[in-house]
């Protein structure tokens, strides 16, 4: 009896003090998830609350998202030592300065930490399409929903899995993220390099942090839609009015720290109000849609093609001084003048031309207003002048 009586309160404290523990790290991991919206910051705090020794302590976490309009499962972000050495030197750092999961979540060490990893990059093209055999790890776990834990006696027999053939282990757990009871993700974990095998209470906890995770990625796509929806126009899916002036504001900003030039192009359809006459509004809307198509395709990657009212249009050409943006502003003319309109009721195509205006910052005007007002200025002097045509500030 003597022997019994210490023990049984002993444990009861061990169990209070873990689940204690327990609840800290959680709580702590769903702090930190509401601190942003932004989606790669969001998934790399998820990793780092697996693999950090203050969150679950895994030795390497990788995560895969659902890629609806591909239809598969596509590698996203991964994070782990890459070999025993480098986990030591990693660990022995932490340890040493203390730090815990809030001074590591930092947004400025996702870059660091994470673009250059050997781990993503031996996954990188692990794309699992969702037609694939659902025998697969990835998928089996994805349509389930529920967590599989590989534990090492059962390991060869997945040796010829996708996943196993690109990322070695001994032991490995698959979790699935879920939003609303819709898996939107997995995360991939195990205990390479310290061998410490994954326990039930491991895989509790990772669940429980899984459930928040799936919700945190949800809530930041779903800003992400939204806050493109907000800045692009509904009819040609450029960027609308509102996103050109608050672009050009930063744009002119930067240009003045770096020195550098930007031009700006007005476009005015001409004629614009005879086709609506003639088609009808509806077909006067395709016209306004292939003509973003053209502009769009006109442009270089990093340029900010917008619908600046009616059927107006705006460039931002950053990087673009005045001979660079008359020879693009001339090409996108030609190619409008060129371009056969679908004939909507006559048998003859539909030509329709543009009127543009140039102007350049620093060159002809200092700030956004009297940019925008020059190369307004000029795009009239194009119409006045008999239209189809660009004319510079
Ligand atoms: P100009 O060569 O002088 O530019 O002549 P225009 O007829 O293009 O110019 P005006 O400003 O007189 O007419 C512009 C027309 O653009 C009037 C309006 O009906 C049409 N418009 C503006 N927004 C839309 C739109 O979203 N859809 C359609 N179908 N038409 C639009
Ligand atoms: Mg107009
Ligand atoms: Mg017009």
């Amino acid at each position: 009896m003597d022997a019994q009586v210490p023990d049984k309160p002993i444990t009861d404290n061990d169990e209070l003090t873990r689940s204690l523990r327990e609840l800290a790290v959680l709580y702590e991991i769903s702090n930190a998830m509401r601190t942003t919206l932004d989606l790669e910051h969001i998934l790399y705090i998820i990793l780092t609350s697996v693999t950090s020794h203050t969150g679950l302590g895994f030795n390497r976490a990788i995560l895969f998202l659902e890629n609806k309009t591909d239809r598969c499962l596509e590698p996203t972000m991964a994070i782990g030592p890459e070999s025993l050495e480098d986990a030591r030197k990693i660990w022995e750092y932490i340890s040493h300065h203390g730090q815990h999961l809030d001074d590591l979540i930092h947004k400025e060490k996702l870059d660091q930490n994470i673009s250059h990893g050997t781990l993503f990059k031996s996954i990188e093209k692990l794309k699992i399409p969702f037609g694939m055999p659902e025998n697969s790890l990835l998928l089996t776990a994805y349509a389930k929903g529920k967590p599989m834990h590989i534990p090492q006696e059962k390991i060869s027999q997945y040796a010829d899995d996708p996943l196993l053939q690109a990322f070695k282990t001994n032991e490995l757990v698959v979790m699935p993220l879920k939003a609303k009871d819709r898996v939107n993700g997995l995360i991939i974990a195990d205990n390479l390099y310290t061998r410490k095998p994954i326990t039930e209470n491991d895989l509790r906890m990772f669940t429980m942090l899984a459930n928040q995770a799936g919700l945190a990625i949800e809530n930041s796509r779903l800003y992400e839609l939204i806050k493109h929806k907000s800045h692009t126009d509904a009819i040609t899916n450029l960027w609308n009015h509102g996103f050109f002036q608050d672009t050009l504001s930063k744009e002119i900003a930067q240009a003045q720290n770096t020195q550098q030039t930007i031009s700006l192009i007005m476009i005015d359809i001409d004629n614009f109000k005879k086709v609506n006459d003639t088609y009808g509004h509806q077909n006067g809307d395709i016209v306004l849609k292939k003509m973003a198509n053209i502009l769009r395709e006109s442009s270089r990657e990093g340029d900010y093609v917008c619908r600046y009212g009616g059927e107006e249009f705006s460039i931002i050409l950053t990087q673009t001084n005045k001979d660079q943006g008359f020879i693009i502003a001339e090409r996108i003319r030609q190619r409008i003048a060129e371009y056969c309109f679908p004939k909507f009721s006559s048998e003859e195509h539909l030509k329709i031309s543009v009127s543009v205006g140039l102007a350049v910052f620093p060159d002809h005007a200092q700030t956004k207003e009297t940019l925008i007002a020059a190369a307004d200025k000029a795009m009239y002097r194009a119409k006045l002048s008999g239209k189809n045509q660009t004319c510079v500030a």
